[in-house]
């Protein structure tokens, strides 16, 4: 690909809760911190950006920090959960597979004194000290007006529009959904789009929903626009137009910003993703983390209702933002890839 990358920006992203951390209350020891990602298959970010960003924040804080990938399955996530509380860690952070499993971790957790982080994914029912995450309604929206964008630049005349929604297990998939169809519904209401088929991925499985919007396409020929709910589906969705001649002409949406992601959009095959700049969520957590696991108590200014206990669990939301074609060169300028990934494909 041709890229023009030009007048890259220096830096510029402001770090989140960055206040050094001085203070500490406790008796001066610094504890060690567990981290549970959930696999790697469902998205880039989980064997690639969040670990990167996590070691490098604790690493230069000198605070020990044990990060472990679950590799999707939910027993070895209760067996390294298990080993991490055994081994006498202060801090517990976790990206849950489900909340179920989520909640007897934290359970467990909290009965041996240990502090809680829900890391992107709220544990409903969970009660974690704290939630550090994007403002996943807000990412979702994004991705609503991004189909309509797209799907306006189309000029269709009432859109069928169907909808791939991320695993119905991830308390975020109700969130993203939330915020499209904001957006979505009332199009449908008005008749300006049709509704076509609505499904959710288990465990956002790429290779599930490639096979589900195939039936979809199968039952539908007259599919105007995707709302794939991150880059991993829209690029199931996307093979799939390929087999059928329709790449370019079916606008797609996805999330995440990954490597293949924006390569889909540069090759004008995904209409847009939607940026959630990793290295502020890994710093906005590990921030607190280092501070409890200093033994200090941190306050933060936001807080999110968990639906489910209905109680509030302090947060920190970060903004995501919208990418198309025209602005892959702010992911670029962000470091968060790299001119030359784009070019190759190399992670
Ligand atoms: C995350 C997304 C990710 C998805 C699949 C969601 O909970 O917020 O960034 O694409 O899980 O891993």
């Amino acid at each position: 690909f041709a890229l023009a990358v030009t007048g890259l920006l220096a830096g510029g992203v402001a770090a989140c809760g960055d206040d050094g951390g001085s203070g500490t209350t406790g008796d001066g020891s610094v504890g060690k911190v567990g981290i549970i990602l959930p696999d790697t298959a469902s998205s880039q970010r989980w064997g690639s950006d969040d670990p990167k960003f996590l070691k490098a924040a604790f690493d230069a804080a000198g605070v020990p920090a044990d990060i472990q990938n679950a590799q999707g399955d939910k027993s070895s996530f209760q067996t390294i959960a298990d080993g991490m509380i055994s081994s006498g860690v202060r801090v517990l952070m976790i990206v849950n597979l489900d909340s179920g499993t989520g909640k007897a971790v934290l359970d467990k957790a909290k009965k041996a004194g240990i502090a809680t982080i829900d890391y992107d994914r709220l544990t409903l029912s969970g009660g974690a000290d704290y939630y550090v995450s994007f403002d996943n309604v807000a990412v979702g929206k994004l991705q609503g007006e991004g189909l309509v964008k797209c799907l306006t630049d189309m000029r269709y005349a009432k859109p069928v529009v169907a909808e791939l929604n991320g695993a119905p297990t991830d308390n975020n998939s109700t969130l993203f959904k939330q915020g499209y169809d904001s957006v979505l519904q009332p199009k449908f209401d008005s008749g300006e789009y049709v509704k076509g088929p609505d499904q959710s991925v288990p465990d956002w499985d790429n290779a599930q929903a490639g096979t589900m919007f195939e039936q979809m396409l199968t039952q539908s020929r007259d599919i105007k626009g995707v709302l794939a709910a991150n880059d991993g589906l829209g690029n199931a969705v996307i093979s799939v137009l390929k087999k059928n001649k329709l790449n370019g002409k079916v606008p797609v949406t996805g999330q995440d910003a990954t490597v293949q992601g924006l390569q889909n959009i540069l090759a004008g095959d995904q209409c847009m993703t939607v940026y959630k700049a990793i290295k502020q969520v890994a710093d906005a957590a590990a921030d607190l983390a280092i501070s409890l696991a200093k033994g200090e108590k941190k306050t933060v200014s936001q807080s999110i209702k968990d639906p489910e206990s209905g109680k509030d669990v302090p947060a920190v939301l970060i903004s995501p933002k919208a990418i198309f074609k025209e602005n892959v060169k702010d992911v670029v300028a962000d470091g968060f890839v790299t001119k030359a990934q784009l070019c190759t494909g190399d992670f």
